[in-house]
């Protein structure tokens, strides 16, 4: 049994709470079961307790088996100190705070009602793509839907996170971190840490300066990115004068190229080659350098998606990598790159922008733009679809992919609302639901 369901339990006062007694036989009234901790310290904060006819208010700590208390390190940890009950499956050794009182425990080993603890079983076994699939169709609507809306929440409160931590290494420029962040959404799954290198080697105020010239933009890009071809007999002139080019910004700027085995190629479509969103991506700021401000100026979707249009320069129009000329077409980006873009690129900018600037209009922004952009087509939406959970907009589907890799993968069935939900069904022999009625009057605080 993994702790987390100790505090399903507790949490949820999902245990018999019939004539509690510590494990030294002290009868137990639990008034108010604390606020749940998820940071550092004892697992609830502000409990309320009677314990052998004294109040106690103070924290509840929980393990599976007592003597995990050192296990964990609390014995010399002052943080502790203001425990008044441990909670566990198994009392294995009795525990004493730091100035040697004993800590009351309570076992549940006996208090776990059975069907419940079934439940659990399952959830934790179940060899399912998601534990809880047969139990899925049974979750309802509403509980779906309130469920997905938080997980997009902490998607997003993640993925700005992310966008911060790049922002403080670039000493706060915010259109520093935006053109690190649509290089990376442009390098697609395959090649997303190579863009994002390639947009680090290149900073946002290097490539401005040479805003002016398409060729001096690529010729940064493909230089930096060591995919620029050594002289050839009979090359294309375009190509020379990018190596000349590149040469001599490469002096200037003292730039040093990334290895061309940053790159993949191999099992890729023409248009998605990292070449083509190279030149792509000199083209977007040829266009416009401020493409931050620009995404905050955006009223909608609309106008986000009209900020990606980029026309290539001729070479790229009838190349997919230097060589050979091919049959030309616009190779514009693709609705799926600028989808990811807005995705993982705008969105996020948006919410971390709220954060900081503590304005909820932004954070709202990242929430509605991702309710009115279709769902994301991919493997794991699809086998959500199948299970009968359908994505309608890349909000839910964002919240889908969430689900699956922070709650499903790693079993946190008793921190997700649909297994709260399925553990919750009311089974025979369940006890009535906790009411305080007397008044709470502290006659002891500790810590
Ligand atoms: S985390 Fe939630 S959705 Fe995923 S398997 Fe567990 S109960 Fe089901």
């Amino acid at each position: 049994m993994r702790e987390d369901f100790l505090h399903y339990l507790w949490r949820l006062a999902r245990f018999d709470l019939r004539q509690l007694r510590t494990t030294e036989g002290e009868a137990l009234t639990i008034q108010q079961f604390g606020t749940y901790n998820t940071d550092a310290g004892p697992d609830f904060d502000d409990a309320r307790l009677r314990i052998g006819g004294l109040q106690w208010a103070g924290k509840v700590e929980i393990h599976v088996t007592s003597s995990e208390w050192h296990a964990h390190g609390h014995d010399d940890d002052p943080a502790y100190d203001g425990v008044i009950l441990h909670v566990v499956l198994e009392e294995d050794e009795i525990i004493y705070r730091r100035d040697g009182s004993r800590i009351p425990c309570l076992e549940l080993l006996h208090r776990i009602p059975p069907g419940v603890q079934a439940t659990y079983w399952r959830l934790m076994h179940q060899a399912d793509w998601v534990p809880c699939q047969p139990q899925l169709p049974s979750v309802t609507g509403p509980v779906r839907a309130i469920w997905l809306q938080r997980i997009l929440a902490e998607r997003l409160a993640r993925k700005a996170s992310g966008f911060t931590e790049r922002l403080e290494t670039v000493q706060r420029d915010w259109e520093e971190a935006f053109y690190h962040c649509i290089a990376r959404a442009m390098g697609g799954k395959v090649n997303a840490q190579a863009m994002e290198m390639l947009a680090r080697s290149v900073p946002l105020r290097v490539l401005l300066r040479h805003k002016h010239s398409l060729l001096q933009l690529e010729a940064l890009l493909f230089g930096q990115s060591g995919l620029l071809p050594e002289r050839e007999v009979g090359e294309d002139s375009y190509v020379t004068r990018l190596r000349q080019e590149y040469e001599l910004l490469r002096v200037k700027h003292d730039l040093r190229p990334l290895p061309v085995t940053a790159w993949r190629f191999l099992r890729m479509r023409p248009n998605n080659f990292p070449t083509v969103r190279i030149a792509q991506l000199a083209c977007l700021y040829y266009r416009s350098g401020q493409l931050f401000g620009k995404a905050l100026a955006a009223t909608g979707a609309k106008e986000l998606e009209a900020m990606f249009v980029v026309s290539l320069s001729n070479y790229w129009r009838t190349h997919y990598r230097f060589g050979p000329a091919v049959a030309p077409s616009e190779r514009k980006l693709g609705k799926a790159t600028v989808q990811n873009i807005l995705i993982n690129a705008v969105a996020p900018a948006y919410f971390a922008y709220g954060q900081l600037r503590e304005d909820e209009r932004y954070r709202e922004r990242a929430v509605t733009l991702l309710e009115t952009l279709p769902p994301e087509s991919n493997t794991v939406i699809a086998k959500w679809r199948k299970l009968g959970w359908s994505a309608t907009s890349a909000g839910e589907s964002q919240a889908l992919l969430e689900l699956k890799r922070q709650y499903c993968d790693p079993r946190r069935c008793t921190s997700c609302a649909v297994g709260c939900a399925i553990l919750n069904r009311p089974e025979p022999g369940d006890a009535s639901p906790l009411v305080v009625r007397e008044p709470v009057r502290i006659y002891r605080a500790v810590g």
